[in-house]
């Protein structure tokens, strides 16, 4: 989280891709209007069906109240985005070419966060429904001088988060990635003025890099490995947002929300917002139903027992009756 935009000010367009086909259809009837009733247009009926689902959904979100002095809305004022305008800012999304989630281990991991790494992994692929893979580790001694430093205050040592995604990330991009995500144990900085960082993602260049390292020691038992666990899946799944130029929710308490500490993190949820997980599953083609079915099942059997029943009562409301 606590991610520093590249590329923030998206162009607002005037057309997003199912109002063109909307339009397209509107024109393609009126020069038949002899002919008989074309079928519905499917991204026409798609976007109606996102939008009816919408209105499901909201009313189990809670909206997010004025920011505290200290939270990421109180130091970074920002205007929020729509699924409406997501979807005419032209985001980077999934293509048919490019359909893979590609995490890129960069330095060591021990066991415990080794298995934070694989779930985080799979929690990804349930999340966008997109496929997932694991790319050969990368070792530290990849990082040269001019991407470390120890940090002035506390003395912790640190890699450049933006050396990482632009420098290590961007040219390796795969053919078929949707988005290239490096996965560190070490602490990150992105640059001048910042005192670290938990992750950081571009919005249009399918790459970005986060840390568990502020994330507590998974090895610590059950309860430490939960915690480290929730904190990772929030990180892996808010960048990965970014990736698909998901900007920062101000609108509800959602995982895609701007987050200032660990504490605002842990305050903030797993799930996304009606706006926002709109936008995902638009973005990603998916549907909704069998995308919170994996992430229940996913839920209960890591013991994230509150998320679990969250994505249970988001099924309830998507199949009852308007
Ligand atoms: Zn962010
Ligand atoms: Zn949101």
């Amino acid at each position: 989280m606590l991610s520093r935009r590249l590329l923030f000010a998206l162009p607002l367009l005037p057309l997003a891709a199912a109002c063109q086909s909307h339009e397209a259809s509107a024109r393609a009837s009126a020069s038949t209007t002899s002919a008989p009733p074309s079928p519905p247009d499917p991204a026409r009926a798609r976007w109606a069906a996102l939008l009816a689902d919408r209105e499901k959904l909201r009313p189990l979100h809670e909206r997010s109240g004025p920011p505290k002095p200290g939270e990421w809305r109180h130091e970074h004022p920002e205007t929020g985005q729509t699924f409406e305008e997501y979807a005419r800012s032209r985001p980077t999304v999934p293509t048919p070419e490019r359909r893979t989630l590609v995490v890129q281990p960069l330095g060591p991991f021990d066991e415990a966060q080794a298995k934070v790494l694989a779930l985080a992994t799979d929690y990804l692929g349930h999340y966008f429904g997109l496929p997932t893979r694991r790319a050969e580790s990368i070792p530290l001694s990849a990082v040269p001088t001019s991407a470390k430093r120890v940090h002035p205050t506390w003395g912790g040592k640190q890699i450049l988060s933006q050396w990482v995604i632009d420098a290590l990330l961007g040219p390796k991009l795969p053919a078929d990635a949707a988005a290239l995500i490096a996965f560190t144990t070490e602490d990150l900085w992105p640059g001048g003025g910042w005192n670290f960082v938990f992750g950081q993602a571009d919005l249009h260049k399918r790459v970005g890099v986060w840390s568990l390292h502020r994330y507590g020691d998974p090895s610590k038992g059950e309860g430490a490995f939960k915690e480290t666990l929730r904190r990772a899946l929030k990180v892996a799944v808010h960048e990965t947002g970014h990736m698909f130029s998901l900007e920062h929710c101000t609108a509800y308490r959602c995982v895609q929300a701007g987050i200032n500490s660990l504490e605002e993190e842990d305050r903030s949820p797993l799930w996304a917002c009606p706006e926002c997980v709109t936008k995902i599953v638009w973005a990603t083609k998916a549907d909704h139903i069998p995308r919170y079915e994996k992430l229940a099942a996913f839920c209960k059997e890591t013991a994230l027992s509150e998320e679990a029943a969250f994505f249970e009562r988001s099924i309830a409301a998507l199949r009852a009756d308007t």
